[in-house]
C-alpha cells in the first residue's frame, strides 16, 4: 500500500496546467519560494549538493534550487504536476534537475543515505501517514545531512487563516485545498523527526499580510511554519 491519498493527488493534477502562473492558485507557493529558498540555502549551502525535493509538484522549489547549483531530484506521485515540472525545466534550460514518479518511502529503500539535503515542503498535510514520510526523508539523508519540512499548524487561528481566510474570504486557494484535521502541530512534527533520529535545529514561521499581500519569515509559527533538521554525522 502506497502512503498516498488518490483524491489529494487528483486535486493537484487538475490544477497542474496553472502551476507556473504566479497569479494562479499557486501564487502563495511562488510568493514564499524566495523566502524558503534563501532560508534553506543559508543553512545547507546547496551549491553542488545532492538534493531530493519530496512532493515537488510543478517544481517551483526544485527548479530554484537547481538554479542555485544544486543537483536536484524532484519526486511526486501526481503525474500531471510532474509533467509540468519536466516541461518547465526543459523550456528554461535548467541543468542538474530530474524528476521521478516515486514515493518517498520507495526512494528511501532504493537510495538510503544518498542525499546531502532533503526538502519536503507543503506536502505532509496531504498524506495519510506523514510520520512515515518524515522517516523516509531521514533515511534518504546522508549522515550529517539536512532535512527541511514545512506545513500548516493546527489550532483555531490556522483554521481561520488557512481555511476560512485563504479559501473562502481571500480565495487565494480553491475550496477544499486543505483539510484542517490533517494540519500538523510543531510538537507533532518535531516528535516524528526525533523518532526518526533527527534533531530539529531551527523553526520559522511564515506570516502573511492580506492587505499588502506579502509573506515574511518570523518567529510566529501559529499558521505556516518550517523546520530544519539534521541527521547525526557518523560516529
Ligand atoms: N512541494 C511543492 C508542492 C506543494 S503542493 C512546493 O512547496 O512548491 C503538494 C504536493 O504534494 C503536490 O504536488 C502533491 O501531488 C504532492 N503529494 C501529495 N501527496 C503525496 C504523496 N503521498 N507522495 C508524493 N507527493 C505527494
Amino acid at each position: 500500500m502506497t502512503n498516498a491519498d488518490p483524491q489529494e493527488l487528483a486535486k493537484f493534477s487538475d490544477l497542474a496546467h496553472r502551476w507556473w502562473d504566479p497569479e494562479s492558485e499557486f501564487r502563495p507557493l511562488h510568493q514564499i519560494n524566495p523566502l524558503r529558498l534563501d532560508w534553506i540555502d543559508q543553512q545547507a549551502n546547496i551549491n553542488g549538493k545532492r538534493v531530493v525535493d519530496v512532493g515537488c509538484g510543478g517544481g517551483i522549489l526544485a527548479e530554484s534550487m537547481a538554479r542555485r547549483g544544486a543537483n536536484v531530484l524532484g519526486i511526486d506521485l501526481a503525474d500531471r504536476p510532474l509533467k509540468v515540472a519536466q516541461l518547465h525545466a526543459m523550456e528554461s534550460g535548467v541543468a542538474n534537475l530530474d524528476y521521478r514518479s516515486v514515493s518517498a518511502e520507495a526512494l528511501a529503500a532504493e537510495q538510503p543515505g544518498q542525499f546531502d539535503v532533503v526538502t519536503c515542503m507543503e506536502m505532509l498535510e496531504h498524506v495519510p501517514d506523514p510520520s512515515s514520510v518524515v522517516r523516509a526523508c531521514a533515511q534518504m539523508a546522508k549522515p550529517g545531512g539536512w532535512i527541511f519540512f514545512s506545513t500548516l499548524n493546527r489550532n483555531p487561528k490556522s483554521f481561520l487563516f488557512a481555511i476560512v481566510g485563504a479559501e473562502y474570504l481571500l480565495k487565494l486557494l480553491p475550496k477544499g485545498t486543505h483539510e484542517f484535521a490533517r494540519f500538523i502541530r510543531p510538537a507533532e512534527l518535531t516528535r516524528w523527526a526525533r523518532e526518526a533520529d533527527l534533531s530539529t535545529t531551527q523553526m520559522k514561521g511564515l506570516e502573511y499580510n492580506p492587505i499588502t499581500r506579502r509573506y515574511w519569515l518570523s518567529g510566529d509559527t501559529s499558521v505556516n511554519y518550517m523546520i530544519a533538521c539534521r541527521k547525526p554525522a557518523k560516529a
